[in-house]
């Protein structure tokens, strides 16, 4: 469905469910009781949450054992949309300060009608360069909203088979052999594993190798741009192919195109853009670069701009992959309304976190399993 006709059926949506109040019913637990009325200014509200994670997690270039988060909440006509902008250190010069200085520079109270979403989104965005993460908390709770007020999923909205939903691969860090057997064993749920690599050639085989001596399990690799050199990355992807590797994620510096595209034509592996792919308007950079795209919602403003590059890239003939990142259900269940769509997925960022306070989108036997909750989907606990 065309973004038009969705706002259309939306508008129509809501006018009938403003003259029927009987066609409109939403759990409370599910994001506050809804009734009908008069609806009024959006009421937007933020507060700051630390994600504990169980392991340290260490990619190429950082470590870290929590991540700082601001909840974001949209309130309209006594029904609640949830957002969340978590704030990963790789999210350069996107800090609690920085954050919380953008959302206090938002004014939703300006606008009474949460369908207009295009024109409410394009507003935040003009706010501000970058500032990616507080931008998604905002789209993430509007898309939330809209949903509710339709009293629908978002997947259905969008057309999709909920049933059509990838596998989710889980996410094992750089670490040392011991710890890499232990998380190994303990991502037995999970038919597909990440393994974050580029490090010295050494350490990357020593922990695909570790691996292999425990399960023969598919295996997706994200290097993190930590291949400097084009020979050295084609080489690499081909021990990887051997080793029973589907694809690898980011070999090398994001900014870095002519080497990247040389190596592509030549990688037995579909090659991911992750740090290269970041919004919409990069896509363009990216067609004959590499295989496919990682859509991230820190990285893109959230799920408006998200959809139009599954568009974008599906139109261009490109793989499609949705990431995450150590975030609670509330982020992880509005990037999964998209899995339907989708080849890959990595959504493992709240089975990382000790401390989740939504629930939402659930992995079984490995499989992302969406429900049929309105909007993202999510119940906060
Ligand atoms: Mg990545």
């Amino acid at each position: 469905m065309y973004r038009r006709d969705f706002i259309k059926v939306s508008a129509a949506a809501a006018a009938a469910a403003a003259l029927s109040p009987a066609l409109v019913s939403c759990g409370g637990s599910a994001g506050g009781k809804k009734k009908a009325g008069k609806g009024g200014p959006l009421k937007m509200s933020y507060y700051p949450y630390v994600v504990e994670l169980q392991h340290t997690f260490t990619i190429s270039g950082f470590s870290r054992d929590t991540t700082t988060v601001l909840l974001v909440e949209i309130e309209y006509d006594g029904v609640t949309g949830y957002g969340e902008a978590a704030l990963p250190p790789y999210m350069v010069g996107q800090t609690l300060e920085t954050a919380s200085a953008f959302l206090d520079k938002v004014d939703l109270s300006q606008f009474s009608d949460p369908f207009e979403m295009d024109e409410i989104l394009g507003y935040v965005d003009s706010l501000a360069e970058g500032m990616s993460c507080p931008k998604c908390g905002i789209d993430i709770a509007l898309h939330d909203l809209v949903g509710k007020l339709l009293d629908k999923p978002l997947y259905k909205i969008w057309g999709y088979n909920g049933n059509n939903t990838p596998d989710t691969s889980f996410t094992i860090g750089m670490d040392t052999k011991e710890v890499i057997i232990q998380k190994t064993n303990e991502a037995e749920p999970y038919n597909i594993l990440k393994v974050k690599l580029g490090s010295t050639e050494a350490e990357d085989k020593m922990i695909v190798e570790t691996i292999r001596e425990v399960t023969d399990k598919p295996i997706v690799v994200d290097a993190n741009q930590g291949w400097k050199d084009k020979f050295y990355a084609l080489d690499m992807i081909c021990w990887l192919k051997e080793k029973g590797v589907k694809f690898v994620e980011q070999p090398m510096p994001k900014t870095i195109y002519d080497d990247m595209a040389w190596v592509t034509e030549r990688s037995p592996l579909p090659t991911i853009a992750d740090e290269s792919c970041q919004r919409l308007v990069d896509i363009r950079k990216l067609y004959g670069v590499f295989t496919g795209i990682n859509i991230k919602l820190l990285k893109c403003t959230g799920l408006r701009e998200a959809h139009r590059m599954v568009e974008t890239a599906r139109g261009l003939g490109m793989m499609l992959m949705i990431g995450c990142t150590t975030e609670t259900s509330c982020a992880v269940s509005a990037m999964a309304q998209l899995a339907p769509v989708v080849d890959f997925a990595d959504l493992d960022g709240n089975l990382l976190i000790s401390n989740d306070c939504f629930s939402g989108m659930r992995i079984v036997n490995g499989k992302i399993t969406l429900n049929d909750l309105p909007g993202i989907g999510v119940t906060k606990l």
